[in-house]
């Protein structure tokens, strides 16, 4: 794969999906017919699915976070952290995945607009200590969902569920509207907002467009370009430093 060549001026947004860590052993939506794990998705990520059961959400999560912990970046995730060390605020990296395989390879700078896996905050927005924390040895691996030390309500997933709105929105839309090359790896394009930024930059006629996975995406139309193969076989050496 011949690398992209960039200038001086270029300035790249990449949006990872759960294809880019396919390879690394994660499922993807796709891979398991639209269930994430066995478990439909509105059972495990949406607000009326955590209402409804929230302990079979926790342990979901609580899996998801003992699976994510087995595995290790690919080739894919450690090109785009090399690529940040040539680029650095250059490269906007955001990404659709819960893991933290971009910042196991090394990416320093990672807007997870669907929130982290490895962080849990409590649920009650009002509580004045409700912002994100991680805590690996008591609030990752457990069974039972924990209480908020300060108001005594649960303790959730800091995750996007359908129906919310996404992290970091004002960041993404300022990147958006700078970015000359815009790189979607690994993401079907069915779920928005993120599935809509392609048509967003692509407004501005000097953006390029660039899909890479191993099918074309549901947005494929919108871009100027699909690189059709998996995330490890293009990735390396079309954003090669
Ligand atoms: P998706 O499951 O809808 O689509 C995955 C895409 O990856 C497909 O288009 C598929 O063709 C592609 N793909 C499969 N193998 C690939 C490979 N080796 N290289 C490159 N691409 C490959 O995923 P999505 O578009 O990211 O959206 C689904 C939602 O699922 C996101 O909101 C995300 O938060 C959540 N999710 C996250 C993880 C994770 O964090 N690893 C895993 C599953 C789902
Ligand atoms: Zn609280």
């Amino acid at each position: 794969m011949e690398a992209l060549k960039f200038g001086f001026n270029d300035r790249l947004f990449i949006l990872t999906g759960a294809g880019i860590s396919a390879e690394s052993g994660l499922k993807t939506f796709r891979d398991s017919g639209g269930l994430w794990e066995n478990h439909r998705v509105e059972q495990v990520a949406s607000p009326e699915g955590w209402h409804a059961s929230p302990e079979v959400v926790w342990r979901f999560y609580s899996a998801r976070r003992a699976q994510a912990s087995g595995v290790q970046p690919n080739a894919a995730h450690v090109a785009l952290a090399k690529l940040e060390e040539r680029l650095g605020d250059r490269l906007f990296l955001c990404t659709q995945n819960v893991d933290d395989l971009h910042e196991r390879a090394g990416s320093q700078k990672v807007c997870h607009m669907h929130g982290q896996l490895f962080l849990s905050r409590c649920e009650d927005p009002n509580c004045p200590d409700s912002a994100p924390f991680e805590d690996r040895n008591e609030y990752v691996r457990l069974v039972d969902i924990p209480a908020c030390r300060h108001c005594g309500a649960r303790i959730r997933p800091h995750i996007c569920w359908f129906g919310e709105v996404p992290f970091e929105l004002e960041q993404i839309d300022n990147a958006l509207s700078r970015c000359s090359y815009f790189i979607v790896i690994g993401s079907s394009g069915s779920v928005y907002p993120a599935a809509g930024f392609v048509s967003y930059v692509r407004a501005r006629p000097t953006v390029r467009t660039i899909y890479v996975g191993p099918e074309k995406p549901e947005n494929a139309a919108a871009f100027d370009e699909c690189l059709v193969g998996k995330a490890t076989e293009i990735v390396p050496g079309f954003l090669s430093t």
